[in-house]
């Protein structure tokens, strides 16, 4: 056995028994996946269209046979409500926190950016339990990124993936501005990290029509969904159909999420 297996299977195993996984001052909280029997469980449940959907005809997120395409489609009816200003946030009060203390079936697992106006459960209308959360300035991936993104589809069992980038992300912005001047965004720090990381995107629009900035934060989603695709716990969740990759795009100005 590899040592990355033995170790992801400890992993594994430590989650599904709760243990908590204590290194030094950083703890890997314990994620349990038992479920309590009152935890109310909509099996195959039929998501709404989009525009139509109040969060409270929809079960918890208890539910563990969502397809990827009705958990994309909770998304989007979540989206719908926060751009209509009719965020119902049900999944948020004590009994939901009560519901979901014990154990979790997230139904997404989220990467987006760090911005500060783009808060994934807010955009998306969701509460607690709801979603695995990753954010970096960018999306920029690295092995953490990675990992915690492994670990939503793998051992949370989300079956849909999105890779969220947004209008005027400041980190490609920087980015731009880093490869156009010659020169580090900073002589310390991880910063000019990030800077590399997003580079790619950035060159690959050079000479394209139309605004740079935003063609680079759709390629820069592409080249992230294209590098998780490479992930040996993500490819073969896509490939069998248990996880549904999805690049998407969140529109400051209109808060809208426009798949892509
Ligand atoms: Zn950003």
């Amino acid at each position: 056995m590899s040592t990355t297996s033995s170790r992801r299977r400890f992993l594994s195993t430590a989650l599904r028994t709760g243990l908590v996984v204590g290194a030094g001052s950083a703890v890997l909280a314990a994620c349990s996946e038992a479920t309590p029997a009152s935890t109310p469980v909509g099996a195959g449940s039929p998501v709404a269209p989009a525009n139509s959907v109040p969060a409270g005809s929809i079960p918890p997120s208890a539910d563990p046979v969502l397809t990827g395409e009705q958990a994309l489609a909770r998304l989007v009816a979540g989206n719908a409500r926060f751009v209509a200003d009719r965020d119902e946030r049900l999944d948020e009060g004590v009994a939901r926190r009560v519901a979901v203390s014990k154990g979790q079936h997230p139904f997404a697992t989220v990467l987006g950016c760090v911005d500060s106006r783009v808060p994934i459960e807010l955009v998306f209308d969701q509460g607690l339990g709801d979603l695995v959360v990753v954010r970096s300035a960018g999306e920029a991936l690295d092995h953490s990124v990675v990992g915690s993104l492994e670990f939503g589809v793998a051992e949370l069992h989300t079956p849909l993936l999105v890779v969220l980038g947004h209008q005027r992300c400041g980190a490609l912005d920087a980015t731009i501005k880093a490869i156009d001047a010659h020169q580090r965004t900073s002589e310390a720090g991880q910063i000019d990290y990030l800077v590399e990381t997003l580079t790619p995107a950035v060159r690959q629009v050079a000479g394209k029509p139309g605004d740079r900035l935003t063609n680079a934060i759709h390629a820069n989603v592409d080249l992230v969904l294209a590098e998780l695709r490479k992930s040996p716990v993500i490819a073969p969740l896509e490939k069998s159909g248990k996880v549904k990759l999805v690049g998407a795009y969140y529109e400051l100005d209109t808060g809208q999420v426009v798949l892509t």
